[in-house]
């Protein structure tokens, strides 16, 4: 039998080649073996031939390496193994360690027994024996642990047991049905699965085809090739399939990897309405699981569906960490303190009522702090029932509860009999605290699988120890992940630039985060045994060990072949931070080759000049888009004005030749004479209804601001809001800085710092995210830096003191929203509007409120909050609504239950924030405005009734008096008014001399004065 090796230019001519040795059988139902690099490239080989042959593909088997090496070791005469259960690689390692007698190596140094498990897989997947290794500690180990794993079952032991004598080539045969073996995307090989190929090229003929798109003896392809020609009688040919034109390719860069994702997921949607399917289009990087959290996340908020090659780590997500910390509280409970206690009572994926008590990690927080808690979860316990015993609190005696339970079952671990017991007792733990919610069943359930695994500890006749539990659950949870359910044609798929998907052809590619250092990566050596020293072993073993220094060759081979494996587009992409929290970022030196493409030398590798050339797109950082504030209105209401010459002139008649000319004239002249009658007329205001077309005030949604203009004045809330007049803005001074600028800035600031924190929320609680300094400070950073930033900041003179302000308030606020985390509320939504939100006035009537919320909360009690944030001192009062001096609050809680909260489970906070970092906060709590009072003394709830029913009746009567304040000749109101020049001076005098003679028209307008004063 015989090894041919083809070399083949690009992944389209290996796709060719492939087809081509698939229709070559002499029947559609001949045998064909493929050896595949992934169970994935299995599935798109598989789907391209299928594609190929017309839509019917019979006897084509397919294999990974590790699949075939089981299949042939099952034939022939493997030795008796058994299936380790998870984790317990780790604690067999501990345990062996702490029988040996080593030199260098501290057996109880952490981090050690996890660094040898990945030494002693390289060794062995090297096919190495303790005799090859130089005399050390190194040695020693190994064949310690070569004893111990000879009687199980793992991946490495697959390949040892196929490549054993006890394997004969017969089974080899049998395995692959006595056809021929294609082997396909392999790009590189160890030593053992080198081996490997060698035993099935002795059985079978076996045809290679070896993807090599450059010459560089250093890139993976060659190097095998190299080994392989070495090790085995291999024939070499190189294909006369010619290398394909390659896809048009662009690159970009932009601000930060969050925009860099939101960048790529609106090109894939460009690419959608293409026609080109989500499952052709590809995300490859080299950022592991957090950039394949945050390109979803990104792909998520555009609905695109997303695959995610390499599945998710169980412990990196929310029920997993929440899980991972409950076994750590029950098994190692002399070590828990009290912070890691409060805080994974406040973690988001604990049920709500674990032990039917409602979570209250705010109050717990309180109480552990008072009691004196400190750490140990028995001696906490003690503690807390010492101080109960004093203060009869009842936040108290349900945390009692909780941390007796955790006691009472982590002592039940203590006395577990067997490691079957002891994961019984760990799953009921898991069913009374962690929730199982629907969009988490999938995780949960893949943590319960891992658990009961570890009864098969009892099967090996290990011992059960809390200790060792530890261990195995740990390494568990940390090392296994769990598969998106929906398979290959699922959605974009989102992976490693090296891993399953390499090599595979996707219509197009996104190839993110190819920055310096990145990728190619800057690769740290093994610290235990170190490049030189393998490299020693290699000079006696050829090829028998990988060198961390050569990381970055394989890195570069990813990319060539992303290159090449694009059909109709390859993008790449770097963003200038390296992450939302890190400093400036540079290009790749594999972005600034590909871009400079036949440029003059000049330009070449300058990240600039390729900008200016417009070969790198620069995505800039999103700015203010729009100036607006709701306290800069832009036209006047008066500012045209009429100027003729006519009306100059000395001998016209101005008086009996304007009405000829401008006939409305007339008009003007009555309503001049009406403004000094004795009562208010409509000149003043009082309009008839009728006057005013469709004129239902009760039937359309009023803002908050709205109607305090009306309880101000009338005149103006008409003027405002019924006409849509606009008052003439005080000129902003250019030395300056515009006070709506400021608070914009901070308010943008903290929603952005909020809205991000869904790119950690599966590794980082909201407390986490709230309590550390760093995120908020990177958003700030970025938005201060950009240009809508910086011209917040005022003039230049005053921008480093202005800078300090918004990072004093920022600072402020961010302890705050600690604060709150801790007592378990979260952010649950930013920027919120509503409209026709009501609430209830006499007469069977309604008034509806429209606006924004900046925020709503939510407790782990249910409650639901809505937050305004200010920045000026004096923030409107939450009770503003007993004189219609703010119905902010109101209209708020009105959109909550707008939304399905119920009254009693609402609240509404305003939290100010001055310039010193002064925090004040009112909070006006729903159920507030349901009690009742008495007729001297009138509820909170029966006076917002009351104010509302007078506005009510105003806006239905068309009642739009001027109301120039009290004392009317001082004009309090017309002091800030835009509409001042529309009123004449003596506007207090006459207000005075009309409602003295009309008082009926004022009655209700005074009363809601004096309910002000
Ligand atoms: S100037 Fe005074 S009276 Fe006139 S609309 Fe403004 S606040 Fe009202």
């Amino acid at each position: 039998m015989s090894l041919t090796i083809e070399l083949l230019p690009d992944p389209a001519a290996n796709d060719l080649r492939l087809t081509q040795l698939a229709a070559d059988r002499s029947t559609p139902l001949e045998r064909l073996n493929v050896l595949y690099g992934s169970g994935l490239q299995r599935l798109a080989a598989q789907r391209m031939l299928t594609e190929a042959a017309g839509g019917g593909l019979a006897a084509v088997y397919g294999f990974t390496p590790v699949d075939l090496a089981e299949a042939a070791a099952r034939l022939g005469r493997p030795p008796e193994r058994l299936a380790w259960p998870p984790g317990a690689d780790l604690v067999a390692l501990r345990r062996m360690l702490d029988s040996l007698d080593l030199d260098r190596f501290d057996a109880h140094a952490p981090g050690l027994a996890p660094a040898l498990l990945r030494t002693l897989t390289d060794l062995r997947e090297a096919a190495l024996s303790p005799d090859d290794l130089p005399d050390g500690d190194i040695r020693t180990v190994f064949g310690a642990w070569r004893d111990i794993v000879a009687t199980v079952e793992d991946r490495s032991s697959r390949y040892e047991d196929a490549i054993s004598q006890t394997t004969p080539d017969a089974a080899y045969r049998e395995a692959l049905g006595g056809a021929p073996l294609i082997v396909s995307g392999i790009y590189d090989l160890t030593r053992v699965q080198r081996l490997l190929l060698a035993r099935i090229s002795e059985a079978v003929e076996v045809h290679m085809l070896l993807v090599a798109p450059d010459d560089d003896p250093r890139s993976p392809p060659l190097r095998t090739l190299d080994a392989l020609r070495r090790e085995t009688a291999a024939r070499v040919i190189r294909s006369p399939i010619p290398t394909s034109s390659r896809a048009p390719e662009r690159y970009f860069s932009s601000g930060d990897p969050t925009a860099e994702a939101d960048e790529m997921a609106s090109r894939i949607l460009g690419l959608g309405r293409d026609g080109i399917a989500f499952h052709r289009v590809a995300i490859l990087h080299q950022q592991g699981a957090p950039g394949d959290e945050r390109h979803a996340a990104s792909l998520a908020r555009a609905d695109i569906p997303v695959w995610r090659v390499g599945g998710r780590q169980i412990a990196a997500t929310p029920p997993g960490h929440a899980s991972l910390v409950l076994c750590r509280l029950l098994l190692a409970p002399t070590s828990v303190e009290r912070s890691a206690l409060i805080d994974w009572l406040s973690h988001r994926s604990l049920r709500d009522r674990p032990l039917d008590i409602t979570r209250r990690p705010g109050v717990w927080d309180r109480i552990a702090v008072e009691a004196g808690l400190s750490h140990g979860l028995h001696t906490m316990r003690n503690s807390l029932e010492d101080h109960f015993e004093v203060s009869r609190d009842e936040g108290g005696r349900d945390l009692l509860q909780i941390i007796s339970d955790l006691g009472e079952r982590s002592r039940a671990l203590e006395a577990a009999e067997s490691w079957g017991h002891a994961a019984d007792i760990l799953i009921d733990a898991l069913d009374d605290y962690i929730e199982n919610r629907p969009d988490s069943v999938v995780l949960l359930d893949a943590v319960r699988t891992t658990i009961n695994q570890l009864a098969g500890n009892d099967a090996l006749g290990a011992a059960w120890t809390t200790q060792d539990g530890l261990t195995s659950i740990g390494r568990a949870l940390e090392s296994q992940v769990v598969r998106d359910p929906r398979r290959l044609v699922g959605g974009v798929n989102i992976g490693a630039a090296t891993g399953p998907a390499r090599g595979i052809r996707y219509d197009a590619i996104f190839a993110a985060g190819v920055a310096e250092r990145v990728l190619p990566a800057a690769g740290r050596q093994d610290p235990l045994l170190g490049d030189d020293q393998r490299a020693a072993i290699n000079a006696r073993i050829p090829a028998a060990l990988a060198l961390q220094r050569e990381r970055g060759d394989s890195d570069r081979h990813a990319w060539a072949l992303m290159r090449r494996a694009a059909v109709r587009q390859f993008t790449a992409s770097w963003s200038r931070r390296s992450s939302a929290v890190g400093g400036p970022a540079r290009a790749s030196a594999l972005i600034l080759e590909a871009a400079s493409d036949s440029l003059p030398a000049e330009m070449r590798y300058s990240e600039q000049a390729l900008s200016d050339a417009g070969r790198i797109e620069r995505i800039a950082s999103p700015g203010v888009a729009d100036a607006e504030h709701r306290a800069a209105p832009a036209d006047a209401v008066d500012s045209s004005a009429f100027n003729l010459a006519l009306l100059q002139l000395p001998y016209a008649d101005t008086r009996a030749l304007l009405p000829e000319l401008w006939p409305q004239a007339d008009a003007s002249l009555h309503a001049r004479a009406r403004r000094s009658a004795r009562d208010f007329t409509e000149f003043d205001g009082r309009l008839d209804p009728e006057l005013i077309e469709d004129w239902r005030p009760l039937e359309q949604s009023w803002t908050p601001a709205a109607l305090e203009t009306f309880v101000t004045c009338p005149y103006r809330f008409y003027l405002h809001y019924v006409i849509g007049a606009r008052g003439e803005p005080a000129p902003q001074r250019v030395d300056r800085r515009a006070r709506w600028m400021f608070d914009r800035l901070v308010h943008r600031i903290l929603s952005s710092w909020v809205r991000e924190y869904e790119h950690f929320k599966t590794d980082r609680t909201w407390f986490e995210y709230a309590d550390s300094a760093s995120y908020l400070n990177a958003v700030a950073r970025r938005i201060l830096d950009s240009d809508a930033g910086a011209a917040a900041l005022g003039p230049p003179a005053g921008a480093a003191a202005a800078r300090n302000e918004v990072m004093r308030i920022l600072e402020r606020a961010r302890r705050r929203e600690a604060a709150n985390a801790r007592d378990g509320w979260r952010p649950l939504a930013v920027h919120v509007s509503y409209d026709g939100a009501q609430v209830r006035v006499q007469g069977g009537r309604a008034l509806r409120f429209r606006g924004m919320i900046d925020r709503i909360d939510i407790h782990v009690g249910g409650r639901h909050r809505a937050l305004s944030l200010f920045t000026e001192p004096d923030p409107p009062d939450v009770r503003g609504f007993v004189n219609g001096s703010s119905f902010l609050s109101v209209a708020h809680l009105c959109a909550l239950n707008q939304r399905g909260v119920a009254i009693r489970d609402a609240e509404v906070e305003h939290r100010a924030i001055d310039a010193d970092g002064a925090v004040s906060s009112q909070v006006l709590a729903g159920e507030s405005l349901a009690t009742r009072g008495g007729s001297a003394a009138p509820s909170d709830g029966e006076r917002l009734r009351r104010t509302l029913a007078v506005v009510a009746d105003q806006l239905e009567t068309a009642n739009f008096i001027p109301n120039p304040g009290a004392p009317p000749r001082n004009r309090p109101n017309c002091a800030r008014c835009t509409f001042e020049s529309t009123c004449t001076p003596d506007l207090g005098r006459r207000y005075q001399f009309k409602a003295r003679h009309d008082p009926e028209r004022v009655r209700d307008l005074e009363s809601l004065r004096r309910l002000r004063i």
